[in-house]
């Protein structure tokens, strides 16, 4: 009898994907990218005191392409609108985004012409993060958040699809002229 009728239905697929799962949340990368004061909270986070290396993440990448993880850190001009979604597509897939603090969120106290109401607005958010700005620990807890959904995501999903549909969805509730042509 092969392992297939022996074992319980689904047992090697819900096996695979625990082991990919576990894999792809403990090989987590950032990418090098801070656009305002929360950049320096998130800066703090790889410093000894607050050890992101625990997780094995303290080689922030300086290269889009090594990296699988956004940490968007700070308000989102609409000059730096088109560079992060630059950089978020020269990420290798899959890939994942925090968006740290209130500004990144929703544009914060900054509503205004020259500030991205929420930068779900032009890339997919994994997991937001209040604050202003966020202390490291909060970092490290929205970290850890993420590693519980990576841990847990099923195989087979087509991320890319799931990303365009959350941009969409952004954008018909709070749309934001400037962002047009943007989206692809
Ligand atoms: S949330 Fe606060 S600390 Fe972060 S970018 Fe905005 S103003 Fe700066």
């Amino acid at each position: 009898m092969g392992i297939e009728e022996a074992a319980p239905s689904g047992f090697l697929l819900t096996t695979l994907e625990k082991a990919v799962g576990l894999t792809r949340k403990a090989s987590m990368w950032p990418v090098t990218f801070g656009l305002a004061c929360c950049a320096i909270e998130m800066m703090a986070t790889g410093t000894p005191r607050f050890d992101i290396s625990r997780f094995g993440m303290e080689v922030f990448r300086a290269s889009p392409r090594q990296a699988d993880l956004m940490i968007v850190a700070g308000r989102v001009s609409q000059k730096m609108a088109p560079v992060v979604r630059q950089v978020y597509d020269q990420m290798a897939e899959p890939k994942w985004v925090i968006s740290m603090g209130v500004c990144a969120s929703s544009g914060g106290m900054f509503n205004n012409y020259a500030i991205v109401q929420g930068v779900d607005h032009i890339i997919p958010v994994d997991v937001y993060l209040p604050g202003c700005p966020p202390r490291p620990e909060m970092l490290l807890n929205a970290i850890l958040t993420l590693h519980e959904q990576v841990r847990n995501e099923p195989l087979g999903v087509n991320r890319q699809e799931a990303a365009r549909a959350a941009e969409e969805a952004a954008m018909t509730a709070t749309p934001t002229s400037q962002m047009k042509g943007l989206l692809r």
